[in-house]
């Protein structure tokens, strides 16, 4: 038997822990798809040799591996205490301080990254730090300072993060970092470019011109992660190439009871877009510290197939857990476990799906056939992707070839569902010859086997963008060399 293909595309954060000699191969080697550089952390210089890193194992493992620069965002953070952590207590006052000269902080105060913070909060509100685990209500707030009492208390240390229940909070989307970062990105060739706590769909619009402008060509991930960016759903996916649940930000602004229920919601609007979607955070957030994931984080992982996602990420289990590979290998087996439960029940009447271009028209004809006649594979030559795209927003029962000669386009199709890229340059030939060849290529490498029956999908030109219009249903005969079929 064919060793089961996975369908789910993994993403792992590269931090301390996989910068041991070694570890990063090892990673690498387990079937990640594409690395994410969180800017949060870590220096131009750490992220320059990470990405080098990167393609120096990947191309060692002969993988292709995709690079996601995830940028900081306009985080509102405290500043730092003078003498270190602080504990502190229900009912107690506590003060941030919003001048920009504020002191470093003591157990009654400390100085916030955001010195407008004042203005947007008002009596009774709720500020959250340390994702959640510490909240105070705002008691009032005026000439630039914000007196808290503390309802939640708990040890609290330097530069961490401020949210407000129900979200709101107004600061500019990209920060001074943030522009730097975008052109670091651009430097790096990163294949995607994440968007933090986008608010709009300008947000997404200024973030990807400033990237254009630097020379960069990533695809633009929209981080679903505050209150206002679900008030802006629609619009943010129908601007953005793909978008990421950030389950961690989300829960502290939306209340994490909400979580499940958006995770749903998010995933159809992306895939009733066209767009790819990305399940993140916590995922098998044990594993920082254990050799297996719990039970719940099975399931939380098999849940978000279940649901739909194209791709579940790894976060602090990789970039700076104990064990960073079996993480990622544990992350495949769920994903290969809950794939074997996949049911097909896509919904291919109309209206289901977007339908604005003639390839988006093909892929919808091209699954309708897959499920009527049974074929092994849908092969599509694409170059720029568009095609695997759109067929990778139905739930497939067949594994997509994408055969293309261009590597970023490739590298992009990493974290497309079902979607399996491959080195092909289909050019100088017409199509007809052209998906021969392709069946030809697939076959010495083993995906085809002879009596397999696929489905092609080519434009009249070979090797352009946009292009596709025609859809061929042929038989593998021997030596992969293909063959129409008359009688089903
Ligand atoms: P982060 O984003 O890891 O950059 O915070 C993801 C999230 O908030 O879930
Ligand atoms: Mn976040």
């Amino acid at each position: 038997m064919q060793e089961q293909l996975r369908r789910t595309k993994i993403i792992a954060t590269l931090g301390p822990a996989t910068d041991a000699p070694g570890a990063l191969k090892r990673l690498l080697a387990e079937g990640v798809n594409v690395v994410r550089l969180n800017l949060s952390h870590g220096s131009a210089d750490d992220h320059r040799q990470r990405a080098a890193a990167v393609r120096a194992a990947a191309a060692e493992l002969g993988n292709e591996v995709g690079v996601l620069a995830d940028l900081q965002g306009p985080k509102i953070r405290i500043e730092r205490f003078a003498a270190g952590p602080i504990q502190l207590e229900p009912n107690q006052p506590f003060t941030l301080d919003c001048r920009p000269d504020a002191p470093a902080g003591d157990a009654t105060r400390v100085g916030v990254s955001y010195h407008d913070l004042w203005r947007d909060v008002k009596p009774a509100d709720v500020l959250l730090l340390d994702d959640g685990l510490i909240s105070l209500e705002v008691i009032d707030a005026a000439d630039q300072q914000i007196r808290c009492s503390v309802l939640a208390g708990g040890r609290l240390s330097d530069r961490k993060g401020i949210n407000r229940l129900g979200g709101g909070l107004t600061v500019a989307a990209l920060s001074d970092k943030d522009r730097a970062d975008i052109k670091l990105a651009a430097e790096l060739d990163a294949d995607f470019l994440a968007v933090s706590f986008v608010k709009t769909a300008a947000d997404i619009e200024q973030a990807r011109a400033l990237l254009r402008e630097a020379g960069g060509t990533a695809a633009l991930v929209a981080k679903i992660e505050r209150a206002e960016a679900i008030e802006n759903l629609s619009e943010i996916v129908e601007v953005s190439d793909a978008v990421m649940v950030a389950r961690g930000d989300l829960g502290v602004e939306i209340g994490d009871a909400e979580l499940p229920g958006l995770q749903k919601k998010i995933i159809r609007e992306a895939l009733v877009q066209s767009r790819v979607v990305i399940t993140a955070t916590q995922m098998m957030q044990s594993m920082v510290e254990s050799p297996i994931p719990t039970r719940a984080e099975v399931l939380d992982v098999a849940n978000a197939v279940i649901d739909g996602t194209d791709a579940v990420m790894l976060s602090q289990e990789t970039a700076a857990g104990k064990h960073p590979a079996m993480a990622v290998a544990a992350m495949r087996r769920v994903c290969l476990g809950a794939e074997r439960q996949f049911e097909p029940t896509e919904d291919l009447s109309p209206g289901a799906h977007r339908l604005d271009r003639t390839d988006q028209a093909i892929a919808l004809a091209a699954m309708f056939m897959a499920g009527q006649v049974g074929v092994r594979a849908i092969v599509a030559l694409t170059e720029s992707g568009a095609t695997a795209q759109w067929l990778s927003r139905y739930r497939s029962t067949v594994p997509i070839y994408a055969l293309s000669r261009n590597a970023a386009a490739r590298r992009r199709m990493l974290l497309y569902r079902d979607v399996h890229p491959v080195e092909f340059d289909a050019r100088g030939v017409g199509p007809t010859q052209a998906a021969r060849d392709a069946i030809q290529h697939l076959f010495k490498l083993g995906f085809l086997a002879v009596e397999d029956r696929v489905i092609v999908t080519t434009g009249d030109h070979t090797g352009q963008h946009g292009g596709t219009n025609t859809l061929k249903l042929l038989k593998v005969g021997q030596g992969g060399v293909a063959e129409g079929l008359g009688d089903l």
